[in-house]
């Protein structure tokens, strides 16, 4: 282990718990990556002194949650993060116990204990049970270090094994979440495509087995931020398969479950599932909404099948799981942003798009549709199903030709913002009164101007618009829908001629 890396803030840290005669020792994940070689995301201080105490040790902290938890600011010194930021935390938490989980949902309540010896045997895994003692500075700056590690953590780490401390079943019995973080950490030590041998033992797959049913009691925000490290993982598809196997997944998101040998038509070897996975396993983004779309994008097909074997058709999978996906997520608790995006784009995976067939204008209308500033990452999407359905006509090199298309039209006007005239010049030139009919105007306008941008000159605009000011709104309206839903009609002809299912 390469000690020399531990930064100087919490070298620092350490020193100043050890002058007011108190011990400090640095544990959990930061400890198990400097193992493996790799570089902590944070770093993790154990104490016996109490929070309070803590708080009044280091200035210039606060109480981080309710289980002991104190943040002590410190000069920026991780490498990941904004870089204008003004500080990093290193969270310092009193030796704890961890077993008072009377409702199974979260700790209600913290035990502090009185040693580090007590506070690793309640951490989860062995590797997450290591502590190290870091000595004063000697001479030339060299530190003692002492490994602390009564679970063989080292060991397990070393045989890529994951390990409860003490008995699994008795370890998920207090904390159910504990069985999902065994697949999260799986998910992220199991490097991506080469398999590296990591592996949870077979007495905690047995255990979560056993005990899969536990997690209802779990609650969903604890549920929904492991899942999300899984998602964010090198083999998010090998761990959400893994929770399917051993049942966890059922509690989590049964509606991927529906997928589960729902086969589809001649242009899909998978089943519903087996498509969604390799999705995910192929998806080129690293965002957490992408790779959430990437999984969810057929999971309406399930409820919309009609007919079997080659001729299954799917009619309204994407809406349809668009609903499905908006309804899970908000079960999950994700934040509105994150669900708002991932429906976007499951709702609109289908976009029709062929080299040489596709307008120019046709881009600019699903730019209008899906906003530019989430093109790239539907296009992932895309890809992601491309290469996610196994068959030899996959060419995602023809969406990255979309990529180009979308780059070449981004300056057309794709949005009433983008006319050359506004609201204003509608009631200035053609006494226009203030209302919604020039909103619906502008619309109609840039339904024009998506057709052909030459258009968007203020002559021709204002010209056409005192035309149209005579209209009343619901004609307006239908107007500026007539063109976008006769395209749409359009585009979705395209698809089922290419899903040959029409
Ligand atoms: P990462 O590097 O991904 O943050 P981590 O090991 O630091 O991984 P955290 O969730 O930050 O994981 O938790 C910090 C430490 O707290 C863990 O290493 C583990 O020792 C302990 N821990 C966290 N959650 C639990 C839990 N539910 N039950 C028991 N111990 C836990
Ligand atoms: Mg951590």
């Amino acid at each position: 282990m390469d000690y020399s890396s531990i930064p100087e803030p919490v070298l620092s840290v350490l020193d100043s718990l050890r002058e007011h005669g108190r011990e400090g020792h640095i544990v959990g994940g930061c400890v198990r990556d400097l193992i493996l070689g790799r570089e902590p995301k944070d770093w993790d201080i154990t104490t016996d002194a109490k929070p309070e105490e803590v708080l009044a040790i280091f200035p210039d902290s606060f109480y981080e949650n309710d289980f002991g938890t104190v943040g002590v600011k410190v000069l920026p010194f991780q490498k990941e993060g904004r870089p204008d930021r003004e500080h990093d935390i290193i969270e310092v938490t009193t030796y704890r116990t961890e077993s008072a989980y009377s409702d199974r949902r979260r700790p209600d309540q913290v035990a502090f204990v009185s040693t580090l010896s007590e506070d690793l045997s309640r951490r989860d895994f062995t590797m997450n049970a290591i502590a190290l003692e870091v000595g004063s500075e000697g001479s030339e700056g060299r530190r003692d270090v002492i490994v602390i590690d009564p679970f063989h953590g080292r060991t397990d780490i070393q045989e890529k094994i994951i390990r409860t401390v003490g008995n699994p079943e008795q370890r998920f019995g207090e904390d159910a979440l504990r069985m999902i973080r065994a697949i999260r950490f799986f998910a992220e030590l199991h490097g991506g495509e080469t398999e590296n041998g990591w592996k949870i033992d077979d007495s905690v797959l047995d255990a979560i087995r056993k005990h899969a049913g536990l997690l209802s009691h779990v609650s969903r925000e604890r549920i929904r931020d492991e899942f999300s490290r899984i998602i964010l993982s090198n083999s998010p598809a090998d761990g959400v398969e893994l929770l399917r196997a051993v049942g966890l997944l059922r509690d989590i998101i049964p509606e991927l479950e529906e997928g589960v040998g729902v086969g589809q038509n001649l242009h899909h070897k998978l089943s519903v599932y087996e498509h969604n996975l390799l999705a995910l396993r192929t998806c080129p983004s690293r965002k957490l909404e992408v790779r959430l779309a990437a999984l969810f994008h057929d999971i309406g097909k399930p409820k919309t099948k009609r007919g079997d074997g080659y001729r299954s058709t799917f009619y309204n999978h994407d809406h349809v799981g668009a609903r499905m996906t908006r309804n899970l997520l908000l079960r999950l608790r994700f934040p509105v942003a994150i669900i708002e995006k991932t429906v976007l784009l499951v709702d609109n995976h289908l976009f029709y798009y062929n080299v040489g067939e596709v307008t120019e204008t046709s881009v600019r209308r699903l730019i209008r549709r899906v906003g530019l500033e989430n093109m790239k990452d539907l296009i992932d999407v895309r890809i992601s199903d491309r290469l996610g359905s196994e068959v030899p006509k996959a060419k995602p090199y023809k969406l990255r030709h979309l990529e180009y298309m979308v780059e070449k039209v981004s300056r057309d006007p794709v949005s009433v913002k983008m006319l050359a005239i506004n609201g204003t010049d509608l009631m200035k030139e053609l006494h226009m009164e203030p209302g919604p009919k020039i909103g619906a105007v502008l619309e109609v306008l840039l339904s024009d101007v998506i057709e052909n941008p030459s258009r968007n000159n203020r002559e021709a605009l204002l010209a056409r618009a005192e035309s149209l000011s005579h209209d009343d709104l619901p004609a307006l309206r239908e107007k500026a829908k007539e063109v976008i839903e006769e395209k749409r009609e359009y585009d979705d002809e395209g698809i089922r001629s290419r899903h040959k299912v029409g």
